[in-house]
C-alpha cells in the first residue's frame, strides 16, 4: 500500500486481475446460493447508511477492505431482484451473459454519442436492434435506438407526436402563445404512469392526458376513445398521440391495437404503443398476435430488461418516422460535426442524452447466448408456471383471480366468507401480503383495480422453477390460514 501513495496511475494490470477474478467468483457464488438467501433484506431506513463513514476516505483503502463491505454493509441492505422468489412488480433477470456484456461494455467505457466516437457501438445497436425487430414479428420499417427507460423511450415518442403537429414548438415554445390550442393525449385508465410524466415533462400538462375508460377486461375500449377524441375537436383542442400499451402494469392487458390504430389512422394522430413488458413475448411464435396492429402504430417501446433477460437498463424504441424524431431533437454544435455526417446515424440526433453507454453488447450476448429459441422456450416456461398458479387459484375456496392472465403475470385476492367487496376486503389482503413478504422469502408486490386491493405475482426470473412457484403459492395459502384463525 505504501507504493500505491506515489502511485498517480489506475490499478496495476495484475491487482485487477486479481480482483476481477475475485469478484467474478463472489458473483458466481451468489448465485449458486441465491435460494438460501432471503429475496427481502430486513432493514429499516437509514440502517445502511449508519454502517457507513460520513467522508470518503482521505488515503486509498485496499480492494480486500473494500470487497468485504459488500457482505458485511451493502448485501444486508439489497433486495433481490435477480432471486428466483422475486414475484414482485415485475420479475426480471440480470443473466450471465447479460451481465457478462454489461462488464464489457463498462470496460470499454466508449461514449457512443456519434458514430465517429464508436462506430462498433452505433453499428452494434443498429444490428441488434434489427435482429429483435425481426424476433418481435416487427416490420422493416420500424427505425430503432436504445434508450434507457420505457418511461424515456415514451417521453421521446410524445415529443415526436408533438413535432410532427407542424406548430414550430420547438422553436418558439408553448408558453404566450394564444393562437396555440390545448394539446391533447389519450390513454387507457389503466397505462403506465410514464405517460403521464412524459406529458408533465414536455409542457402537455397533467390534466390533458385523458384516461380512457377500459372493459371488464381491462382493455382501452375504442369507442370511447373515438368519442373523447370527438368531444375533444368540438371544443377547439387538439388531439395529438395515443398511447396504447400491450401487457398493462397492473394486469398485463393487452389493449385492442388493430381497432385503436383504425381510429389513429382516421384522426392522423401518432400512435405509440408500449410493449414495455409484453412485448418481449412476441419472441414466441404463438404469441407473436400479442403485437396484431403494432405494425401499424408511429413508435413502439419494448424493455428487453423486462423480460428478456438483458440487465436494468435497456429499452429499445422503434419509429416508423425517425426522421420527425430527429426534428424534435437534433442540435449539432460545432465541435460534435464529424466528415461522415452525411453517411451514418448520430444516435446523438435522436434524443434528450449526449452521452451513450455501449448497451448493444449486452443485448448481442443475450441474444447469441440463448438464441431466439432459447428465449423463446424460457418465456414460454413462465407462462406455463403461471397458468399452475392460476389453476390453484380457481381451485381454492377462498382465493380468486381477479384478471385474465394473458402473459406469466396473475392478480389475486383472498376472499373469506361473509366479507363482502369495499374497506374491511381491502384491508385483509392488504395484511395478508404484507404477513407474507414478512417472511422474507417470497416477495410479492400490490395493485388497486377498480378500487379492489389485489396482490401481484409477477413470474419472469430465469431460476424460478416449478418448485419456487409452488413454495410460493403455499406460502400465502398457509399464511392465509394463519390470519383467518386469528381473526
Ligand atoms: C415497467 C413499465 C414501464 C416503465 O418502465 P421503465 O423502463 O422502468 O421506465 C412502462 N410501461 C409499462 C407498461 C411497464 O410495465
Amino acid at each position: 500500500m505504501a507504493e500505491r501513495a506515489t502511485d498517480t496511475g489506475d490499478m496495476p494490470a495484475d491487482e485487477f486481475r486479481t480482483y476481477g477474478h475475485q469478484l467474478i467468483d463472489w458473483i458466481a457464488d451468489h448465485f449458486e446460493h441465491i435460494d438460501h438467501t432471503p429475496v427481502l433484506p430486513a432493514v429499516k431506513p437509514g440502517d445502511i447508511s449508519k454502517r457507513l463513514p460520513e467522508d470518503a476516505p482521505g488515503v486509498g483503502e485496499s480492494m480486500d477492505a473494500i470487497l468485504a463491505d459488500i457482505d458485511r454493509v451493502i448485501m444486508p441492505g439489497v433486495t433481490q431482484w435477480n432471486h428466483p422468489d422475486f414475484f414482485a412488480y415485475f420479475s426480471i433477470t440480470g443473466s450471465g451473459p447479460g451481465i457478462l456484456g454489461d462488464l464489457l461494455s463498462t470496460a470499454l467505457n466508449v461514449n457512443g454519442m456519434l458514430w465517429k466516437t464508436c462506430p462498433s457501438a452505433t453499428e452494434l445497436e443498429q444490428v441488434v436492434l434489427a435482429w429483435l425487430r425481426r424476433m418481435l414479428g416487427l416490420p422493416d420499417s420500424f427505425w430503432g435506438i436504445v434508450y434507457d427507460t420505457a418511461s424515456v423511450s415514451t417521453m421521446h415518442a410524445l415529443a415526436a407526436a408533438r413535432e410532427q403537429l407542424e406548430m414550430q414548438i420547438r422553436d418558439r415554445g408553448m408558453a404566450g402563445r394564444a393562437e396555440l390550442p390545448v394539446l391533447r393525449v389519450y390513454t387507457s385508465d389503466q397505462a403506465h404512469s410514464s405517460v403521464e410524466k412524459a406529458a408533465i415533462t414536455l409542457g402537455f400538462g397533467h390534466e390533458n392526458v385523458v384516461k380512457i375508460p377500459s372493459d371488464e377486461a381491462f382493455r382501452m375500449r375504442p369507442e370511447a376513445l373515438a368519442e373523447a377524441i370527438r368531444a375533444d375537436r368540438a371544443r377547439g383542442y387538439q388531439p395529438v398521440c395515443v398511447v396504447a400499451t400491450v401487457g398493462t402494469t397492473s394486469t398485463t392487458s393487452i389493449d385492442p391495437v388493430p381497432a385503436i390504430a383504425g381510429i389513429c389512422e382516421a384522426e392522423e394522430l401518432w400512435l405509440h404503443v408500449d410493449g414495455a413488458y409484453g412485448g418481449s413475448a412476441a419472441v414466441v411464435p404463438e404469441m407473436q398476435q400479442v403485437l396484431a396492429g403494432c405494425e401499424r402504430a408511429d413508435s413502439l417501446v419494448v424493455n428487453p430488461h423486462k423480460w428478456l433477460f438483458v440487465p436494468i437498463d435497456f429499452s429499445a424504441f422503434y419509429t416508423r418516422k425517425p426522421e420527425v424524431l430527429k426534428r424534435a431533437f437534433s442540435l449539432i454544435p460545432e465541435y460534435l460535426r464529424t466528415p461522415e455526417d452525411t453517411e451514418v446515424e448520430n444516435y446523438m440526433d435522436y434524443g434528450i442524452q449526449l452521452g451513450r453507454r455501449f448497451r448493444a453488447l449486452k443485448l448481442w450476448f443475450v441474444l447469441r447466448y440463448f438464441g431466439r429459441e432459447g428465449l423463446a422456450d424460457r418465456i414460454r416456461h413462465h407462462m406455463n408456471l403461471a397458468r399452475t398458479v392460476a389453476r390453484k387459484i380457481e381451485a381454492h375456496p377462498t382465493f380468486q383471480l381477479m384478471a385474465p392472465v394473458p402473459f406469466s403475470t396473475l392478480c389475486f385476492r383472498a376472499k373469506p366468507d361473509g366479507m363482502e367487496d369495499g374497506e374491511e376486503l381491502n384491508a385483509f389482503n392488504e395484511r395478508l401480503l404484507t404477513a407474507v413478504n414478512e417472511r422474507r422469502d417470497v416477495f410479492f408486490s400490490h395493485t388497486r383495480l377498480r378500487g379492489q386491493y389485489v396482490i401481484r405475482m409477477a413470474i419472469g426470473n430465469l431460476r424460478t422453477t416449478a418448485h419456487h412457484v409452488d413454495h410460493a403459492w403455499d406460502l400465502v395459502a398457509k399464511t392465509y390460514q394463519e390470519l383467518s384463525g386469528n381473526r
